[in-house]
């Protein structure tokens, strides 16, 4: 039994013994005794008595202050005042502070059953405060309850809400039932034919079980409400009272409506994107869109009967199975990533991967995003064989941005160019140039580039030994899709070497040409020219045959001879071209007068001229003219000039002079053969140096002639270091002057 805590106040220790003794019959408790007014009050609060016994004599206190410090510190602590006799008086006033009960100390005896009365009195009081305090509690609880129910409740007599609790009020926007009442309720349905639905419904003696009612707050905003009720008819079978309850499901219905629609949104997104979508778990695919199933070929339930990896290509199965297991373990692998896949067919493609996690109905799962990247890949493969190409060219490849800053140049670039790859990128093309390049080459590049259109052509560029080359380029600009310039590419190739070769071949070339035209001259113009004095001896010689006359005969015989020296004139010319083609036709150089060669030779013509009736006059300006050079070539020169001259002209004279001159610092002996013939135009002047060139040619052949004689005039005279001048005009006559140097080096 739990020991009952007395506080005593009294000073007299025999007393204290008495009421010890006391209590001491009855109860197992615990006594503090204090003496004065001070402890006292120390004691009611940390002693906390279940009882206290207070002598109304203690010094400077009474009972009635005791009393008062009591019901300050510990209200319903029962209060016995003590006195020393009987004060019925005095105790009735203490008894009116509050005090329980009073006990002289000549009843002390009573002391005891006083005591256990007084606390037996309080267990009750207790007790019973309890329960009240219980039943508030309860009370409280339950109407907490109703009033804060989720479900409005409510109860209708006579067509009047006689009792809602607050969330009815809250559901419909009232402050109180008189307000609802106040308010029609036709109003709050949305369709008055469902509030007949249920009345009726009621009528019949149903009830109303989760009934979807469409209805109104007090302002009109639309509330979706699943009402429960029933009803109890009176005699005539109309309703009296109606009981019921209401659940606002307007919320959970917008929910469930935004649910469907991003549901559907899901939906659309999925099946209208591009990208292969699928949902999977460890077991199976859950869920794949249109644009997976046809990458992979297979329906959507042989999909959901599938592992993710029996569409993996085998390289990528591990891998995949690995970073799934860790995905939908929790964990976090790397989400971005591209593999295979094998279609139903076992046609396999190149996929851009994403995956994520997911739950899906409920369950831990992953998604994943699907791009097929095939054709991408087959275009960097192709992009990489291509780049292999550039990079192990023998062409010269370079790119640059668009103010011409190298980006990129290829492993033959480097070589050709001799320079490194550091110090080519970043740096012009500008660093090749010899600056032997015209600049217009420049000018027009740039121009078709700026434009966009590519160039062609050949520069005289420099390698970083400063070796020179010819770079034969190709330059063309590199567009973005937008059609902007964006690079200018260059792919050049050193052609030097070509270049020389090529040279080589034209000049072959001409030779081979000039070779073919000789052919062909020497069969039309040399056939008249054999065959004409061939003719001529011939014919004389078969009329000599049949003359008898001497004087005839000499005659014929002076035109066989005439034949005979063209026809050998002739040969040699033609033996001296080739000779002089060969180029084995070197100067005998000796010592020679040309005052005393031109004189022989003029006799030799003299005869000619005579009988075309020209008079041929020589004027040499010293007795003797020396010089140092070849005779048959100033020979053969100065004969073919005075045959010409006496052949080109048919009336007047042929004037033949010899002279010096200085030209460029050289000294020559010049003989001029000057006449007053047909003369030769301009257009001719040149082309009658070339071999085979007669200035007749064109307007038929008045005069004999192999075309030879100047062009082999011009080689000698060359091969002297000499040349002719040539001074004429049609119809007025030609002069033709040698100039031949004073001395001419024998070649060894
Ligand atoms: P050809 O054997 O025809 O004389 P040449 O080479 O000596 O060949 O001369 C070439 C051509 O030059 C001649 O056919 C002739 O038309 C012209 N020619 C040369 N000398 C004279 C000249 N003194 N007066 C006019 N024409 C001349």
């Amino acid at each position: 039994m739990e020991k009952v805590k007395f506080l005593l106040i009294e000073k007299d220790t025999d007393k204290v013994a008495l009421i010890d003794q006391q209590l001491s019959k009855r109860f197992a408790y615990s006594l503090v005794s204090v003496v004065d007014e001070k402890t006292y009050v120390e004691q009611l609060k940390e002693y906390v008595p279940d009882f206290i016994l207070a002598n109304h004599y203690t010094p400077k206190t009474d009972g009635k202050r005791l009393v008062r410090w009591r019901n300050q510190i510990v209200p319903n602590v029962p209060f016995i005042l003590l006195t020393e006799v009987v004060e019925d008086d005095l105790a009735l006033e203490v008894i009116k502070e509050g005090a329980s009960e009073y006990i002289a100390y000549e009843h002390i005896v009573r002391l005891a059953f006083k005591v256990q009365k007084l606390l037996e009195q309080r267990k009750l009081l207790r007790e019973r405060d309890l329960a009240e305090d219980r039943l508030k509690k309860s009370y409280k609880r339950f109407q907490e309850f109703v009033e804060h129910d989720i479900s409005g409740d409510y109860m209708e007599v006579d067509d009047k809400i006689v009792y809602c609790n607050k969330t009815v009020l809250d559901i419909f926007g009232f402050n109180s039932i008189e307000e609802l009442n106040n308010f029609n309720q036709v109003n709050l349905y949305d369709d008055p034919e469902q509030r007949e639905e249920v009345n009726s419904l009621l009528r019949s003696g149903k009830k109303v079980v989760n009934k979807e009612l469409k209805m109104r707050t007090r302002t009109g905003k639309p509330l979706v409400i699943i009402e429960n009720a029933y009803a109890e008819l009176d005699a005539n079978g109309e309703i009296k009272r109606i009981q019921g309850y209401l659940l606002d499901i307007t919320e959970l219905k917008n929910t469930e409506a935004s649910l469907k629609e991003s549901e559907s949104l899901f939906r659309t997104l999925v099946e209208s994107s591009n990208a292969g979508v699928v949902i999977y778990d460890q077991k199976s695919f859950l869920f794949s869109n249109s644009v997976f199933r046809k990458m992979v070929g297979y329906s959507e339930e042989e999909l959901l009967k599938m592992h993710y990896w029996d569409v993996v290509h085998p390289e990528f199965v591990e891998l995949t199975k690995r970073r799934g297991a860790e995905r939908m373990a929790g964990g976090n692998p790397e989400s971005h990533y591209q593999f295979k896949i094998v279609g139903k067919q076992g046609e396999s493609r190149w996929i851009d991967f994403t995956a994520g996690s997911i739950t899906f109905h409920g369950k831990s799962a992953a998604i994943g995003t699907i791009f097929d990247i095939t054709k991408l890949k087959e275009a960097q493969e192709e992009l990489n064989k291509f780049s292999i190409i550039v990079e192990q060219s023998p062409l010269s490849v370079m790119i640059t941005d668009m103010d011409a800053n190298i980006e990129y140049v290829n492993q033959a670039f480097i070589e050709n160019s001799g320079y490194t790859i550091e110090e080519l990128i970043g740096s012009n093309p500008r660093m090749l140039a010899s600056g032997e390049t015209p600049k217009e080459i420049y000018t027009e590049l740039w121009k078709n580039l700026t434009t966009g259109i590519p160039w062609k052509g050949e520069f005289l560029n420099k390698k970083k030994s400063g070796k020179k080359y010819i770079d034969f380029a190709n330059i063309f600009p590199v567009f973005d899709e937008n059609g902007k310039i964006i690079h200018y590419t260059s792919i050049r190739r050193d052609i030097t070497k070509e270049k020389e070769t090529e040279l080589q071949l034209s000049v072959e070339r001409i030779k081979v040409e000039e070779a073919n035209r000789l052919k062909t001259a020497i069969l039309t113009n040399m056939s008249h020219e054999l065959r004409t004095p061939l003719n001529g001896i011939l014919g004389f010689s078969t009329l000599i045959s049949e003359l008898e006359d001497l004087n005839e005969i000499r005659e014929m015989v002076g035109y066989i001879n005439e034949s005979g020296q063209r026809l050998l004139r002739t040969l040699n010319l033609i033996i001296d071209v080739s000779r002089l083609e060969a180029g084995n036709f070197n100067p005998k150089i000796e010592q020679l007068d040309l005052v005393v060669i031109t004189e022989l030779i003029i006799n030799k013509f003299k005869e000619s001229a005579q009988q075309k009736g020209l008079v041929l006059s020589f004027d040499p300006f010293e007795k003797k003219c020396i010089v140092e050079s070849d005779l048959k070539f100033v020979t053969d020169t100065l004969e073919n000039l005075l045959d010409n001259s006496i052949k080109y002209t048919n009336e007047g004279y042929i004037r033949i002079s010899i002279n010096h001159a200085e030209r460029a610092g050289k000294k020559y002996k010049i003989i001029s053969v000057k006449d007053t013939g047909i003369g030769i135009s301009k257009e001719n002047q040149k082309l009658i140096f070339e071999d085979f060139q007669q200035e007749s040619v064109g307007y038929g052949r008045i005069y004999e002639g192999t075309g030879l004689g100047l062009s082999i005039a011009r080689k000698y005279m060359d091969l002297l270091g000499g040349f002719i001048e040539l001074n004429s005009e049609v119809g007025k006559g030609s002069e033709f002057t040698i100039y031949i140097p004073e001395e001419t080096k024998s070649e060894k």
